[in-house]
């Protein structure tokens, strides 16, 4: 049986958190004269529940896990740094993680002076299962896998990942920003399996809500009590609440916002393949597609030239000439291709 306790940094375990007004007292009143606030500007003028309980009640429900089993954080951003700070002693632990992947793991291991150890992935980006496992030591306390991948766009398989989560003594997150997008099933189902799983979702993508910054891991008891202990007070805002517990009442807008972006993603691939300067399509389980072209740098700033923004990703490991192309709205896709047709256009003359 994994302890999570014996990872955690000692100064955390042992740390007194910070106990608000609205942490000491949390029941019903009609007089509120206990945390400095404003009695004008209602409702704006009271904090917000710290713990963000109904909130967490209603994702609850939505995910089919237990509210002690969610920290909420500012962007699951937010959700990726504090574990460095709850696992990570700075010069001494070390995360572990693939190339190519999401750069926040990297930035939060730099910002914290946590050594940061990557690990290539195959040239088809599926995942070195060994050189995983070989690179990590007693000192490892983090393992960062990203599926679906971001930038490549697959998802891992769930064998590769579950033998990795039982033969790693740390803590394994698994971040699904983009399971929505993907066929692959959810770890969320077998989160009661593994104390040492973390999985990452967030608002910002199929739930259509970047701009309010909302995100969320899922793990153990154990686990969620040590982010409650080290996350600020009172970091998810009172307006942020009442609008994901609207959103949330909304699921079935966000399926068909979902099932829209599939089709568009279908459409835009198969037009993609006519292109004469796309040299590979990988496939993709999330809102964008991975595309290795003919000279990507020039179709980027040829584009940009147009108004059109997508990520270069060229200087990235195993991902020369390559762009990023987030899927949109299906007219922001014909703009794109008719922009790319007239670059093909361009260069065969
Ligand atoms: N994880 C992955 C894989 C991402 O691609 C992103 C955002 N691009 C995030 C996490 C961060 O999401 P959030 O907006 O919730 O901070």
């Amino acid at each position: 049986m994994k302890q999570i306790d014996q990872w955690v940094r000692p100064n955390i375990r042992q740390l007194k958190p910070y106990s608000s007004a609205r942490n000491e007292f949390s029941g019903e009143a009609s007089v509120w004269l206990d945390a400095n606030e404003s009695p004008f500007n209602a409702p704006y003028n009271r904090y917000p529940d710290p713990l963000q309980t109904t909130l967490k009640n209603r994702l609850a429900r939505q995910r089919g896990v237990r509210p002690d089993q969610i920290f909420l954080g500012v962007g699951s951003d937010e959700a990726i740094d504090l574990l460095y700070r709850i696992f990570c002693e700075p010069g001494k632990n070390n995360a572990v993680s693939i190339v190519p992947t999401y750069g926040m793991y990297k930035v939060c291991a730099d910002i914290n002076g946590v050594e940061y150890r990557e690990v290539p992935l195959h040239d088809d980006f599926s995942l070195d299962v060994e050189a995983l496992e070989a690179a990590v030591d007693s000192d490892s306390r983090l393992l960062f896998l990203c599926s679906p991948n971001n930038p490549t766009g697959n998802a891992f398989p769930a064998g590769e990942i579950e033998r990795l989560i039982t033969a790693f003594d740390g803590i394994v997150v698994v971040d699904e920003a983009y399971i929505d997008f993907s066929s692959h099933p959810s770890w969320l189902r077998r989160l009661d399996e593994f104390p040492n799983l973390v999985v990452l979702q967030t608002f910002s993508k199929a739930w259509g809500s970047a701009g309010v910054r909302l995100g969320m891991a899922f793990a153990s008891p154990s686990v969620i009590g040590y982010y409650n202990k080290v996350k600020y007070p009172y970091n998810i805002s009172a307006p942020v609440q009442r609008y994901a517990l609207d959103l949330l009442d909304r699921e079935g807008e966000v399926r068909s916002w979902v099932d829209e972006i599939l089709t568009v993603r279908a459409l835009f691939i198969e037009r993609l393949e006519e292109l004469p300067v796309v040299v590979k399509i990988y496939p993709t389980d999330a809102n964008f597609v991975l595309v290795r072209m003919d000279n990507a740098p020039a179709i980027y700033e040829w584009l940009v030239a147009e108004g059109i923004v997508v990520r270069n990703r060229s200087s990235v490991a195993l991902c020369g000439n390559c762009l990023r192309i987030t899927v949109g709205a299906a007219g922001e896709m014909d703009i794109l291709m008719e922009a790319l047709r007239r670059y093909s256009q361009s260069v065969k003359l």
